[in-house]
């Protein structure tokens, strides 16, 4: 059993008429607090709270998703989730405001565990270069493409059109007004790191950690770029074209690698993950690779065996059905299904055949039937046990 959801304001503890600046502050706040490095006795439970915060984030900096929260409250957001509800890995799309509230603090030595484990190494944390100077990679981007069960079928190419950070083209990522306004931090005279020397009962040790003057960058800016605000990035709108295999289904990603958020200061970029959705379709249900249609005919097109038109998923085919066919009977055309993914062949399409009685006859169609009806005098088989297969589905 799930237990009961709590009201994303009271989680981050904002009134209802809050407005984004005081969200983003709540959560900064218990973020912060209930960030798993810094409950060592409890992670798993500070991990938790941290992916609700979060969950909670994602929806009250969402207008769309906040006003369907509003009117229908957690029903009204969760389909927007992917199976299984919100996913922090798929569906959190402020991956920078995490950056911007554990980069300093964790940026340092060690830092980056809390990307590790939210994000599976994916994103964030902090990349050494030579030298000991530490760069920031950019944030990774989930995007979601829903496709039709048409396009799963050929595979697709398809451009998405996102926001994301690239290079500050007025200081060319530097994060500086001009040149002449990068020095060489003092502290550490460049090299991104310093070493500190502790002394314990048990002798004296070195750490080795990053310049907090600098952040371990190794560079101070004295007069930050106006148009990035000294982060060397900003956010463009961009066009990303993406090449989706035949055969993808719900829950399948694409990584784009190095095509999401460009780190602070011409920092590596991160990746865009696709996640592929299935748009419904209206007659066929998907069934691994296998295609299932239901196709109704006539008492008599089943008696006599018929030619009978069959809509497949592009064009049509023919059947035949052959003569005392009965209701249920499943008809397999071997190879007309979905291609198999990462291997050669294809599923199957699966028809289903319903016998269909008309609950409105004509005359002439009464007399008939009253006329087979006399003819077959009640011949039925008799009663027998339910196969309870069948009710499986
Ligand atoms: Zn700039
Ligand atoms: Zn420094």
């Amino acid at each position: 059993m799930t237990p009961t959801k709590r009201d994303y304001y009271e989680i981050l503890g904002v009134p209802k008429s809050a407005d984004e600046s005081q969200v983003k502050q709540a959560y900064r706040a218990l973020a912060k607090k209930h960030h798993p490095d810094m409950n060592r006795e409890d992670p798993k439970a500070a991990e938790e709270k941290f992916k609700e915060l979060s969950e909670a984030y994602e929806v009250l900096m969402d207008k769309k998703k906040r006003a369907n929260y509003d009117q229908f409250g957690h029903a009204g957001v969760d389909p927007s989730f992917g199976a299984g509800g919100f996913d922090f890995r798929r569906d959190f799309t402020h991956s920078d405001d995490i950056q911007d509230i554990f980069g300093s603090m964790f940026g340092g030595g060690g830092g980056g565990s809390i990307f590790d484990m939210l994000f599976g190494g994916g994103m964030g944390g902090t990349a050494r270069t030579r030298g000991g100077r530490q760069v920031r990679r950019g944030g990774d981007l989930n995007v979601r493409l829903a496709l039709t069960l048409e396009e799963v079928a050929t595979g697709v190419e398809k451009t998405i059109q996102l926001k994301r950070f690239e290079s500050c083209s007025e200081c060319h990522g530097e994060g500086a007004k001009s040149g002449a306004d990068i020095k060489e931090c003092p502290a550490c005279k460049g090299a991104g790191e310093v070493r500190q020397v502790s002394r314990s009962m048990f002798g004296q040790f070195i750490n080795v950690g990053a310049c907090p003057q600098c952040g371990g960058e190794g560079k101070i800016i004295s007069n930050p770029c106006p148009s990035c605000k000294g982060e060397g990035r900003v956010k463009k709108e961009a066009t990303i074209r993406v090449k989706v295999p035949a055969g993808v289904s719900n829950g399948n990603y694409i990584p784009l690698r190095n095509q999401g958020n460009i780190g602070p200061k011409l920092g590596p970029a991160g990746d865009i993950l696709v996640y592929i959705e299935e748009k419904e379709h209206p007659l066929f249900h998907r069934h691994g690779d296998d295609l299932v249609l239901a196709l109704p005919i006539s008492y008599s097109q089943a008696a006599l065996g018929a030619k009978v038109t069959v809509p497949m998923l592009s064009g049509k085919a023919e059947l035949s059905i052959p003569t005392g066919t009965r209701s249920g009977k499943i008809f397999r055309m071997r190879g007309k299904g979905l291609p198999r993914l990462n291997s050669s062949g294809s599923g199957d399409q699966l028809i289903r055949v319903e016998i269909y009685i008309p609950s409105k006859l004509s005359t002439e169609e009464k007399k008939l039937l009253k006329q087979l009806g006399e003819v077959q005098n009640g011949r039925v088989p008799s009663p027998h046990k339910v196969d309870l297969s069948q009710f499986e589905e």
